[in-house]
């Protein structure tokens, strides 16, 4: 027997038209890329991604079409995806960080039609151009004011294209499992996969993460995601927020940590989310201008590990650190280190170690760890294996790639090798591809990166395996030292001893200026390996 209630489909469009009556006057506050800040409301974003919408219907756009975003966090970039999924069609987001000719792969792949760009990538994308024969129009996200003179194909100011639209538009009617969003892995291997969201897992997702327990989001929030859109779908943002009214803060193109101080502060944010290197920045800045926050009280870390010296340094300023983890393949957020009841009594520095640990899963997520034979392993917080996942929100394969990417019991290898304790967190140990296999044992490199980085003079640390004569592998430490500062292969292994096993101690200590990173922010450890290609690890 059915159940007698009405069928509601979860469809994206749903959100902001929630947004628009509930929290109207709640603002979208965005550094534009033109340089001033833009204020508008959720009322305005929503009548113009309707504008969005009849456009793209008026260009021809139909459903399942895909059409891409090359853009940073705005809320012109924000009334672009709900415009574009409201249609029937496909959000692309595009990552500009990504090397020009995998960003022609991937729209050639997807077959975008039009391409929404901001000013800042307008040379990029004119150099890539002839090479984008799906492309039909370029959308610049500007004004006729600010319109560059440009050869691309059918351009046209976002704002003079939008006044062609009076908003009188209806979304589309459509099954809740269609696709509304597409966004590539940075595949540091091979070709970059797609993965392609739902309505439903978009709105599934987004209703998890607002919880205490995950964002922590209500009508009293003001969150600045530095998390770009065309990261990992924004780690949900640009639908939970609406979703729940939170305000939102949108910093544009300048992510350094003057520029997300100044926002933060004169938002009145309460909360910000973003990768590791980012709140580096953020805290070198905080403390060389000995600045302190009047409104933040939540930092989501995730997309590489968070070091505990990171956690730490925010917790003493009074912010909640929630550490998470996640992949473009579960839209993204996996785990959340929030603080259950049954262990909210240990003593500050075990609760430190907790936090540096990835957290539990939502409701939404199920998690595992098995062995090579896929075995479940024990949750006991020692017993490592390979990280397993299945849910709402977890993809079942990738876009237009004819390969199996679930086990025979519908769980999706993450790639990631981790723990889990009998509180349920889950910790990683590392890339299945980046741990140092030492003489038939494993040593987490991310372990090692962490504790290196609690020293006071180190900025960066990578730790990479290189090839040993007798161990197979052993660990490598590369070190970016904080400007100004000097420290020593001696000091570093002196500031690690007795906090590891003496069999994980790197075997060397190499420093340079910059570390490698990939187009999403993470230690990119395959260039970091090519660089040290020719290096020989001291002879003992
Ligand atoms: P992406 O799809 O680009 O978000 O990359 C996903 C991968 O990033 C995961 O499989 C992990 O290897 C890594 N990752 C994400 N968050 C964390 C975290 N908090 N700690 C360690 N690794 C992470």
């Amino acid at each position: 027997m059915l159940g007698l209630m009405q069928d509601w489909p979860l469809l994206i469009h749903r959100i902001i038209d929630h947004a628009a009556r509930q929290h109207g006057t709640r603002e979208v506050v965005s550094r534009s890329v033109e340089g001033p800040i833009h204020r508008t409301t959720y009322a305005e974003v929503q009548k113009r991604s309707l504008k969005v919408a009849q456009r793209l219907a008026r260009d021809g756009i139909q459903h399942g079409d895909r059409v891409a975003t090359l853009a940073w966090n705005t809320w012109r970039h924000l009334e672009a995806w709900y415009g574009i999924c409201g249609t029937g069609a496909i959000y692309h987001t595009v990552n500009p960080r990504l090397f020009p000719d995998q960003i022609a792969w991937i729209i050639n792949h997807a077959e975008d039609r039009i391409l929404l760009l901001d000013l800042t990538f307008v040379p990029l994308v004119e150099a890539l151009a002839e090479r984008l024969p799906t492309i039909e129009r370029y959308v610049i996200l500007t004004d006729a004011a600010h319109m560059p003179a440009t050869k691309l194909k059918n351009a046209v100011a976002y704002e003079d294209w939008l006044a062609q639209a009076d908003g009188d538009f209806r979304w589309a009617e459509l099954d809740e499992r269609t696709a509304a969003g597409l966004c590539y892995t940075s595949g540091t291997t091979g070709n970059p996969k797609g993965v392609l969201y739902s309505h439903r897992s978009n709105v599934l997702h987004s209703m998890a993460l607002a919880n205490p327990d995950a964002f922590n989001l209500s009508s009293r929030t003001a969150i600045l995601p530095v998390v770009p859109l065309f990261h990992a779908n924004s780690w949900s943002l640009a639908f939970s927020a609406p979703m729940m009214g939170a305000k939102l803060v949108m910093p544009g193109a300048k992510l350094d940590g003057a520029s997300i101080y100044e926002l933060l502060e004169t938002e009145h944010c309460t909360a910000t989310a973003g990768v590791p290197t980012v709140w580096l920045s953020l805290l070198q800045y905080v403390q060389n201008e000995k600045k302190t926050f009047s409104s933040l009280e939540y930092l989501l870390v995730g997309g590489s590990a968070a070091p505990r010296a990171l956690i730490a340094a925010f917790e003493a300023m009074g912010i909640n650190v929630v550490h998470a983890w996640g992949m473009t393949e579960m839209s993204p957020v996996g785990s959340l280190g929030a603080i259950k009841e049954s262990v909210k009594d240990l003593a500050p520095d075990a609760i430190l170690d907790l936090k540096a640990k990835q957290g539990f899963a939502p409701f939404g997520v199920e998690m595992k760890i098995t062995n090579d034979a896929n075995e479940d392993l024990p949750w006991d917080g020692k017993t490592f294996g390979r990280l397993k996942v299945a849910g709402c929100s977890v993809t079942s394969s990738y876009f237009r790639v004819d390969e199996k990417v679930l086990d025979d019991k519908g769980f999706f290898d993450t790639g990631d090798v981790a723990t889990i304790d009998a509180n349920g967190y889950m910790q990683i140990t590392d890339r299945a591809k980046d741990v140092i296999k030492s003489g038939g044992e494993w040593i987490s490199s991310i372990e090692l990166e962490n504790l290196a980085v609690g020293h006071p003079d180190v900025a960066e640390a990578a730790v990479i395996g290189v090839a040993h004569p007798k161990w197979d592998e052993r660990p490598l430490l590369v070190i970016v030292p904080k400007p100004g500062t000097h420290p020593t292969r001696e000091s570093l292994i002196a500031y690690m001893t007795g906090k590891i096993a003496k069999w994980w101690m790197p075997d060397d200590v190499q420093f340079v200026s910059e570390i490698p990173h990939t187009a999403t922010g993470k230690i990119n450890k395959l260039r970091l390996r090519d660089e040290f290609a020719d290096y020989k690890l001291p002879e003992v």
